[in-house]
């Protein structure tokens, strides 16, 4: 892309978000929507890039314009506009991980990294929490959460119940840090013996209070340069006027109150949580925007409910792991691909045809496990229920070029539950939701490929149909359309800015 085009698309993303001095930016469904790549963008308007939940089992995906990938797991998508990033007092500290992601962040960006800080109050990980997990885990049985195995759950459990230690502890009294650790470490043994007794770990695996200190305090001495009390620190940015960005870890499906409990993550993915996981005061958040990002076909790993899913969740994991080199840029994907859009557009295509295309064609693997991802049609009864509670302005759909040269797509415009239709806005219970039947209407698609269009005008009619038959049955503008991985493949919608959407009957 010619620089001048670049140039152009930052000024309008100015003039657009000049307004907003907080943007809180979320996802929409149950992650992987391609938050990375649009925070990474709008970073360039920001001083900051925060992120206020979530800890090292999040990971978010950028593209530098140079072609390098980078997964941020802790550290904000920003860092790639060399803003100040921080990791707010909402965030899980994994100190290791933090430290592996700075080397491989060094390894991307160079060695002088923007300005990062670490909540000095931040719950800090240990191996004990890593155990806890598995047993929970293994405990639930069938109706395990299948997480991404980072710990998370077990560290904010932990933090509610007051055991564990904050990031400041490992630069003071260390006989107070000692005390807590070995607190922690009494009040877990029971269930660490009885995961020995039954076999799921080796004892020498169970590591003592002094070797989980010693490990910890190796990291420390490494990170302590980036540890502050970021609450204040934002506090006096923003009373500066400093333009501060938050970015959500996960999405609202996994939110721990608000998404599909039990089978969430352990934070605040909505943007309610930005004052919370930040120390923010409420009232500064009259000057933000939330921006929701949404890909054209959402995903879940992991356990939970997901009504608008395509084929059987266990198979698509499988699926990827059976095929690994339909997940990289060979000959075999090219075919494969071809060969399935052949059949969809034939009419002769089962689910299974349609969640391979689509897994394949996104190249669906979680960036955190691996795991290969679930793929559903987007669903309009979802979006009605998170557009309730976040409160966005706009949308950015990712991935919109994925539905290039395909007749039509089925969509979910509705949920049926023992046979009775329900109102948009309303949302059934996590067990309920398991039993909904999706109402589904086919989409008209286009047949030109739209890979790195960022002009709307270039956009095929039937693409534009479908933005704005979305945007009036959601009642919310679609400011940003992804069409590629690349930072410059999307287009902003100047005019989508502007006016309100008029909500369909
Ligand atoms: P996140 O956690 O929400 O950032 O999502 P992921 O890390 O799973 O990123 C989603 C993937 O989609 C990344 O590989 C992005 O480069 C890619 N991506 C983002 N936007 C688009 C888009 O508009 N089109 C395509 N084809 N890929 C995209």
């Amino acid at each position: 892309m010619k620089s001048g085009s670049l140039w152009r698309l930052s000024a309008r993303l100015r003039a657009i978000f000049a307004p907003f001095q907080m943007l809180i930016v979320t996802g929409t469904y149950w992650g992987d929507e391609g938050k990375g790549k649009i925070v990474d963008l709008l970073s360039a308007m920001y001083q900051y890039a925060i992120r206020f939940s979530g800890g090292a089992g999040a990971g978010h995906t950028l593209v530098t314009p140079g072609g390098q990938k980078f997964i941020g797991h802790l550290i904000p998508c920003g860092i790639a506009r060399r803003v100040r990033c921080v990791l707010g007092r909402g965030v899980f500290s994994d100190l290791k991980r933090f430290c592996t992601e700075l080397d491989v962040a060094k390894g991307v960006f160079g060695e002088n990294l923007p300005p990062i800080w670490v909540d000095k109050y931040s719950p800090v990980w240990t191996q004990w929490h890593e155990l806890l997990e598995k047993w929970l885990e293994y405990a639930m049985g069938k109706k395990r959460v299948q997480t991404t195995g980072k710990a998370i759950g077990p560290l904010a459990g932990l933090r509610i119940l007051r055991a564990g230690i904050e990031v400041r502890h490992l630069y003071g009294d260390p006989r107070l840090l000692r005390q807590r650790l070995t607190g922690l470490y009494v009040a877990l043994k029971p269930c660490f013996d009885e995961m020995v007794r039954l076999g799921i770990i080796r004892k020498k695996e169970v590591w003592g209070p002094s070797k989980v200190e010693r490990e910890l305090l190796e990291h420390a001495p490494r990170i302590e340069r980036y540890v502050t009390d970021t609450a204040s620190g934002l506090f006096k940015a923003f009373c500066h006027r400093a333009r501060l960005l938050f970015e959500a870890a996960q999405a609202p499906g996994l939110d721990i109150d608000l998404g599909t409990w039990p089978y969430v993550s352990a934070g605040h993915s909505v943007a309610a949580g930005a004052p919370l996981g930040t120390g923010m005061p409420l009232r500064a958040f009259a000057r933000a925007v939330v921006l929701m990002v949404m890909k054209a076909l959402p995903t879940r790993v992991g356990a939970g409910p997901f009504p608008s899913e395509i084929w059987d969740r266990k198979k698509c994991e499988q699926f990827a792991l059976d095929h690994p080199e339909l997940f990289k840029d060979t000959p075999d994907r090219i075919k494969f691909l071809r060969v399935k859009r052949a059949l969809i557009n034939a009419g002769r295509a089962t689910a299974k045809d349609w969640a391979q295309y689509f897994q394949v064609l996104g190249y669906e693997l979680g960036a955190t496990t691996g795991r290969g991802r679930s793929v559903g049609w987007m669903d309009i009864m979802w979006l009605h229920y998170v557009i309730r509670i976040n409160g966005p302005r706009w949308f950015a759909l990712t991935r919109f070029d994925m539905l290039s040269g395909l007749k039509y797509v089925p969509v979910v415009v509705g949920y049926k539950l023992d046979g009775k239709r329900l109102q948009p806005g309303d949302m059934p219970d996590t067990d309920d939701l398991y039993r909904v039947e999706p109402i589904i209407e086919n989409w008209k698609c286009w047949d030109e490929d739209i890979t790195g269009i960022s002009d709307w005008k270039a956009l095929p009619y039937s693409a534009k149909q479908f933005i704005w038959k979305l945007e009036k049955l959601v009642g919310v503008r679609i400011l940003l359309i992804g069409t590629g991985p690349a930072r410059h493949q999307i287009i902003v919608r100047s005019s989508a800015a502007k006016k309100k959407v008029q909500i369909a009957a």
